[in-house]
């Protein structure tokens, strides 16, 4: 169903120049410095690729010829491929990219009033093995590059018109951003700055199943935290989050602590609802006690069934009563609106394996393969 174009889309001379797309800007000065070159070159070569998106060195006219040409030499500017784009009926958009090897990775643009979001894979599968999670299904085949990472984001804000823009990233695609922590935040660091993409800090989100040690990584970054929480107790959540019984819940929620006390930001608590198992009333108030332990704000988010999952959407009358008690509460509290789910694009639906990609539905537009 998906056409994958070619194999593999890096060539061997590709292979030997440098990923432009990994660097950062003492990196790039150091490579032109070794080469003889002047290091304020570095800032104009970014301004170009990143500020003005012109990727070919011979439109780059403050640039000698002859620095173009060694340019073309030096820098790799491959992106990866963008296979197909799926469009779900409520706007949402979900992209299937080959990185460069034939390992696929999904990424979904999410459009709503006043932002649009990108969410981003940094892993082709994920070992956390969250029992919800169709990319859990798919064990980790490998980590992504920080210059794949970005990568995602330029094939997606390229193509866009003119006058959108994408104005916040999340790391809740497919992997586990802290289990490739290199590649993520050397990807946040382009991001984020000046001769980068120039998105503000706080406008980019690591959300972690909770690998407890590597929190203040996201603190020292600057990223706003948000934590896979899904069970109120050890019980619950070591059934559903085998990372749990590395890190129980109270070692979890002292680090959200230590990350907002440091950081003055509040963390957000995912919380998906699964009928049966995290959607009682009792359920509701444990999560306010934890809600209130740390300064939070909770998602809730019905779950969005995947074929094989073995779990359950509860019911819209189970799902208001959950939200309700909260609010009676006086927990902040938000429903996360699902979006995408006619493409198995929402939270939890992401996949590449063959085996459990999903089957075009009614009313979805029609796949395009680029
Ligand atoms: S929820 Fe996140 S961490 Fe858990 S299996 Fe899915 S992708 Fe991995």
């Amino acid at each position: 169903m998906f056409g994958v174009r070619s194999k593999g889309c890096y060539t061997l001379s590709q292979m030997s120049r440098l990923s432009f797309y990994n660097l950062n800007l003492q990196e790039l000065e150091q490579a032109l410095v070794g080469r003889g070159k002047e290091k304020f070159r570095a800032q104009q070569l970014f301004r170009w690729i990143y500020g003005q998106r012109v990727t070919d060195f011979s439109q780059m006219t403050n640039l000698s010829k002859v620095f173009q040409g060694e340019m073309a030499e030096l820098l790799d500017l491959t992106l990866p491929e963008m296979v197909t784009e799926r469009i779900s009926s409520d706007g949402t958009r979900k992209y299937l990219f080959n990185m460069g090897d034939s390992q696929l990775v999904e990424s979904v643009l999410i459009p709503s009033d006043d932002r649009l979001t990108l969410c981003l894979s940094s892993e082709v599968g994920c070992n956390m093995a969250c029992q919800f999670c169709y990319t859990g299904k798919q064990k980790l085949k490998r980590r992504l590059t920080a210059g794949q990472i970005v990568g995602q984001f330029l094939q997606v804000s390229d193509r866009l018109p003119e006058a959108q823009r994408i104005t916040n990233l999340v790391f809740m695609g497919m992997g586990e951003p802290l289990d490739n922590p290199e590649a993520v935040f050397r990807s946040i660091e382009i991001f984020h700055s000046t001769w980068g993409l120039n998105l503000s800090r706080k406008r980019i989100t690591v959300s972690t199943s909770g690998i407890v040690p590597l929190i203040p990584l996201v603190t020292a970054s600057g990223a706003r935290l948000a934590v896979s929480l899904n069970g109120v107790n050890d019980e619950v959540r070591s059934q559903i989050m085998p990372i749990n019984k590395k890190w129980p819940l109270e070692e979890l929620l002292e680090a959200c602590r230590v990350h907002c006390r440091e950081s003055k930001d509040k963390v957000t608590l995912e919380y998906v609802l699964l009928k049966g198992v995290t959607d009682s009333i009792q359920d509701a108030r444990d999560l306010h006690r934890i809600a209130q332990s740390v300064p939070s704000k909770v998602n809730i988010i019905p779950f969005n069934e995947h074929p094989g999952s073995g779990f359950h959407r509860p019911d819209e009358k189970a799902i208001n009563a959950f939200h309700n008690e909260l609010m009676r509460l006086g927990t902040h509290v938000l429903r996360r609106k699902t979006m995408g789910r006619d493409i198995l694009a929402a939270c939890g639906q992401l996949a590449t394996n063959p085996d459990a990609r999903p089957r075009p539905r009614a009313k979805t537009q029609p796949e395009a393969t680029l």
